[in-house]
């Protein structure tokens, strides 16, 4: 009989699959994550589902696939394997850094992620891209601290005059930290002005220089690169180990500054630690000021995520603005990332932004940080509610201590990977059912609750602080 049976199309099996999770799931995450999606194609058992945005696809990615795929195999009655791709981007732009340092449309940039040649079409267009200097990346937008002051003060008044005050002016620093804003922050400036820039970054220049040798045509490369009143060299290490380039380099820095013209250059290093930079290109680069960039203190960060925040008109609370750049402490790029995706999902649920679901938007990265053990948690609580340890445990039923304790179970489920039972013993022997009753009243409360919402964020920041901090 069963052999007599049609086998079911790839397009039904998706079809009964979906079904199948909006039974199993609850009806808002199968709304939020499932609903619009849909199978694009079928192929030796690979099912390519076309998801709304980027955000999306993450989710899936990270923390439904398994489900997915479990179901999706029981309906197929045979392996399968799934892939997500976003099939629309309507919702959601791309982080600004991909877009506006290369120049890239919405719909290259993602397509440039999938294709191996990328590196290439990539470089081939930031040369197309030069003098259209993105307005993200302006002065307005860079936000001053200790840890840029000196390089920001240095690009501004070279921006201002160039080719007078500072030459070279040698940024470097960090990956993320704020080095092709600067640069693109003086291109948009002197372009204003009237001047003509040049901004490239050094594979763009090398790979120019190998096209022009291939086809004998050199004096288009100089014309290119020895008549703007401002070049821009972004990412100058990449030139290290190419002796051509930095002999062609070293021709084109002396031709323009002998001219009074501005050259301005961000690396990853300072010269110094530049170890295959020919000596003389060293010494000019030197000439001038070397500044560098660090990561912002904390105040800083808080203020680049306001400024960002503003850029895209989504009004955000002080306090999950500074829970944020405290979890983020290592690149300003991280920082905007964690940022675009806490108002990605705003957007796609159509909710304000608010601490709590911060913490859901960014739970991964919380979570990456450390695991937490229901000990930390414990400790974490009796600290912010100024409790003992004892007294947690203990059978008391005052409100100064039962409310401490329900939050310590919560956050026991919500944060470490503990078992109920676990937590029930740690939390003085107590009944599997009354850890999930505490967590259930608090899980209750924090949705309205915004003082208790204070509370747990607090809480949680101890949690997730790296102890060597
Ligand atoms: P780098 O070139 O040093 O790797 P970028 O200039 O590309 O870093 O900066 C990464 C992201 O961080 C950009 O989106 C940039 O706008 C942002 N950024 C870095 N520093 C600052 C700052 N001080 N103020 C505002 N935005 C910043
Ligand atoms: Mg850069």
């Amino acid at each position: 009989m069963l052999l007599l049976v049609k086998p079911m199309s790839a397009k039904n099996i998706w079809k009964a699959t979906l079904g199948e999770l909006e039974l199993q799931m609850t009806k808002a995450t199968f709304n939020t994550w499932l609903k619009d999606a849909r199978l694009l194609s079928h192929e030796e058992g690979v099912y390519v589902i076309g998801v709304n945005n980027d955000y999306a696809k993450d989710w899936l990615e990270n923390r439904l696939k398994e489900t997915i795929l479990r179901v999706l195999t029981s309906v197929a009655g045979h392996n399968a394997e799934i892939r997500f791709v976003v099939w629309s981007d309507e919702l959601i732009t791309p982080p600004p850094a991909v877009l506006s340092i290369t120049g890239l449309s919405k719909t290259q940039a993602g397509k440039d992620e999938a294709s191996p040649a990328s590196q290439t079409n990539g470089r081939s267009r930031i040369a197309h891209s030069e003098n259209s200097f993105s307005n993200r990346f302006d002065f307005a937008s860079f936000v001053v601290g200790p840890s840029n002051r000196l390089a920001h003060a240095a690009a501004l008044s070279v921006a201002e005059h160039p080719g007078t005050s500072y030459n070279p002016l040698f940024i470097y620093g960090g990956v993320g930290l704020g080095k092709t804003h600067l640069l693109h922050a003086i291109g948009n400036k002197c372009s204003q002005a009237g001047y003509h820039v040049c901004y490239i970054s050094s594979e763009t220049f090398t790979n120019d220089l190998v096209q022009s040798i291939r086809n004998k045509d050199t004096a288009v490369f100089r014309e290119k690169y020895r008549t703007p009143d401002i070049l821009l060299i972004d990412d100058i290490q990449f030139i290290a180990n190419k002796e051509t380039t930095q002999e062609e380099m070293f021709h084109t820095f002396n031709e323009l500054h002998s001219q009074g013209k501005q050259v301005v250059i961000s690396s990853d290093r300072p010269p110094k630690a530049m170890v295959s930079l020919e000596e003389r290109l060293q010494s000019r680069f030197e000439w001038g000021l070397i500044a560098d960039v660090q990561m912002p203190d904390i105040e800083t960060r808080t203020a680049i995520l306001q400024t960002k925040a503003e850029q895209a008109g989504i009004p955000i609370p002080q306090h999950v603005l500074e829970l944020i750049s405290h979890h983020v402490r290592h690149n300003v790029r991280e920082l905007e990332g964690a940022l675009n995706k806490v108002i990605a999902y705003a957007r796609l649920l159509n909710k304000p932004v608010t601490a709590e679901l911060m913490a859901t938007a960014l739970a991964d990265l919380l979570h990456q940080t450390n695991q937490v053990t229901v000990q930390q948690v414990v400790d974490a609580v009796c600290y912010h509610f100024n409790v003992t340890q004892e007294a947690l445990v203990s059978t008391s039923r005052s409100r100064s201590v039962t409310h401490p304790r329900q939050v310590a179970m919560y956050l026991a489920r919500t944060e470490t990977s503990a078992s109920l039972p676990q937590i029930g013993t740690a939390l003085g022997d107590r009944d599997h059912s009354t850890i999930i009753y505490g967590h259930d009243k608090i899980a209750a409360q924090v949705v309205s609750n915004s003082e208790l919402q204070k509370d747990i964020l607090a809480i949680k920041a101890t949690l997730y602080e790296p102890v060597h901090a």
